[in-house]
């Protein structure tokens, strides 16, 4: 039977839980599944792994100096991985590890690679992704040897089909750099959620006036469990909030159960990051704010009144849970 290698992403030592999705992907399609784990714990990847139906998790070890994170490394380490396991299709994911990862991997396999993936048919090479900043979703048939995919965070649902997992070891061959050392990685500085994988994203624009104001967006995320904070570039640009956390077809395309715009007018390029939400919420004072004719809910109203009882409502309603 063919099998398709998953390329598994941690964050602190966790693995992500956006992986889930791309497990139940590849179950779905009824191929055999191996997860890739690099340098990171196998162990760990097995026990979160099983639960959705991943059969085999390789720990691909790639050596040198710069180990912990050494795209260049660990791509060649991967292709190999591909070879030596007789494996042609190969998913990850659309986050910036992946943006890194994946293209290297394609070049060295000579391979075809579509990002921010919405479907993926494994048996016949086609992928759906949106295309002209989400004005429309393009169906592409891939062609090669070998395929590799990056999927958008929260595409697919994730669920559980438990197995038990057999755990192999791959080491890759030390040798050649790859024409550059990483000296340091630096984090950028926050446990706070992957905008990706977040089920949740309440989001503020202009209309929240200053950087310190997006502390009433971090309170009422806080009390909803899962939920993220995201921008609009003009909060970024003012230097509100950092670019990490901007959404829109030059920020972060974002796949939300729900997704709340304070004070967003709904500009096309922010539409382009996050019209694939399951819900749109609007907050807006204008009546006119074109984010209003696109989105599910709305309420006509000043963010300042709003949020603030939103709060204080997420903060009764958990005490009263309790
Ligand atoms: C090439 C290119 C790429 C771009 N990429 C992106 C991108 O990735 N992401 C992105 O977001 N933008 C992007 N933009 C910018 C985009 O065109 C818009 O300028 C931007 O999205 C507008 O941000 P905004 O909605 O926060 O601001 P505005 O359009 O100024 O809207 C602010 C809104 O807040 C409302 N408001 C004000 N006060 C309150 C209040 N007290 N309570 C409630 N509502 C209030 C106003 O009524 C208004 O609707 C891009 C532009 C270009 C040209």
């Amino acid at each position: 039977m063919e099998k398709v290698a998953l390329l598994i992403e941690f964050k602190a030592g966790r693995v992500k839980k956006a992986n889930f999705g791309m497990a139940t992907l590849v179950r779905r399609s009824g191929k055999a599944m191996c997860a890739f784990v690099v340098n990171d714990s196998a162990a760990e990847a097995q026990a979160a792994l099983e639960p959705y139906g991943v059969q085999q998790v390789v720990a691909i070890r790639s050596g040198g100096p710069g180990a912990a994170w050494d795209p260049a490394r660990w791509a060649r380490a991967i292709a190999a991985a591909m070879d030596r396991f007789g494996i042609t299709q190969l998913v990850g994911l659309t986050t910036p590890q992946g943006r890194d990862l994946l293209p290297r991997i394609a070049a060295q396999l000579d391979a075809p690679l579509i990002m921010d993936c919405l479907e993926v048919d494994l048996d016949r090479q086609m992928v759906k992704t949106s295309r002209y900043s989400g004005k429309t979703v393009a169906t592409i048939r891939l062609s090669g040897r070998h395929f590799i995919y990056g999927l958008r965070g929260n595409a697919v649902e994730a669920q559980k089909a438990p197995v038990a997992a057999e755990r192999l070891s791959f080491d890759d061959t030390p040798g050649g750099d790859g024409g550059f050392e990483v000296l340091e990685t630096r984090s950028d500085g926050g446990e706070a959620l992957n905008l990706a994988e977040a089920d949740v994203i309440i989001s503020g624009g202009r209309g929240m006036k200053s950087g310190e104001n997006f502390r009433l967006l971090f309170d009422c995320a806080r009390l909803i469990n899962g939920a993220a904070v995201g921008a609009s570039r003009v909060a970024v640009d003012l230097g509100w909030v950092p670019y990490r956390m901007q959404v829109g077809q030059t920020g972060v395309k974002v796949n939300p159960k729900v997704y709340i715009a304070c004070g967003i007018s709904g500009s096309v390029q922010h539409f382009a990051g996050m019209k694939s939400s399951g819900m749109i919420i609007a907050l807006n004072t204008d009546p006119n704010a074109a984010i209003l004719a696109h989105c599910d809910y709305y309420a006509v109203a000043d963010l300042f009144d709003v949020l603030p009882e939103l709060k204080r409502q997420l903060t009764a309603s958990m005490s009263s849970a309790e």
